[in-house]
């Protein structure tokens, strides 16, 4: 589903940050980068939905080479969450997570509906949560709206970058959790960063090893990961 075939990515001063990556994500998979950092996880990362253009190499998207592909359009099939998610302040999350269907030109009580129906599915019992604004919830719950947020336009594929490193130990092992299940109830394909050794074995069906110098170590399941 995800393809990448020798992608390297160079930044502008001479950095090295990714180098000659090789890494098939099948669909459905959960796919886990880890290692140390500023080893070039979340470089990778943004170089699947184009918010950074590798030096080299090709990446595919069910077969597409991403290049070919508007990056409008490209992420609009990519759901991106990020550690510090960055929702409206002034807006409260049935409006945050609703922006998403609105603009792609969905009536306002669909929208509005589908928003309540993500926010419920992630977890945020709307009758409670739905007229709160983003400083009225804990870090955890702030998680699961970023996650409904990119769960928006059903894209069939999601990035994630340290989803869950901002939450505390308990609530970021119940995230883990209830994330893998929604993830295997919708089908996604996942591709997720960490830092987090046990998080990647708990949560991969394969995992990536990173290198400094942006190199791959090792791509296996999580066993043997452990086992090396
Ligand atoms: P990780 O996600 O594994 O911590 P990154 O992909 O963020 O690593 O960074 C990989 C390397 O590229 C690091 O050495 C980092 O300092 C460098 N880097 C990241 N972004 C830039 C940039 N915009 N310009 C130059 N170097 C960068
Ligand atoms: P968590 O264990 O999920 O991190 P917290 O200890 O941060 O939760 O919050 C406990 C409860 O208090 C949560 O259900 C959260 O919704 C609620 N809460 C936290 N901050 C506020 C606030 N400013 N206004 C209303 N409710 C809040």
């Amino acid at each position: 589903m995800i393809r990448l075939e020798g992608v390297g990515k160079t930044y502008e001063d001479g950095t090295v940050a990714v180098q000659a990556l090789d890494l098939a994500v099948p669909r459905h998979a959960l796919v886990v980068l880890v290692g140390p950092s500023g080893c070039g996880k979340s470089t990778t990362l943004k170089m699947v939905n184009r918010l950074i253009e590798p030096t080299a190499g090709r990446i595919f998207l069910d077969g597409q080479d991403v290049t070919n592909v508007d990056p409008v359009q490209l992420r609009r099939g990519i759901g991106y969450v990020i550690q510090q998610v960055g929702l409206f302040p002034h807006q409260d999350i049935v409006t945050n997570v609703a922006t998403v269907p609105s603009l792609l030109g969905w009536d306002k009580p669909r929208a509005k509906a589908r928003a309540l129906e993500l926010l419920d599915l992630v977890g945020l019992d709307p009758s409670v949560f739905a007229g709160r604004f983003p400083h009225q919830l804990s870090g955890g719950q702030r998680q699961r709206v970023g996650v409904a947020r990119a769960l928006a336009a059903d894209p069939p594929v999601l990035l994630m970058d340290e989803p869950f490193g901002a939450v505390d130990p308990v609530v970021r092992g119940r995230l883990q959790d209830e994330f893998l299940r929604l993830q295997r109830d919708l089908g996604k394909t996942v591709l997720m960063v960490t830092h987090d050794i046990d998080e990647a074995v708990r949560m991969g069906d394969r995992v990536a090893v990173f290198a400094t110098g942006g190199r791959l170590a090792q791509y296996d399941v999580p066993a043997a990961v452990l086992g090396a």
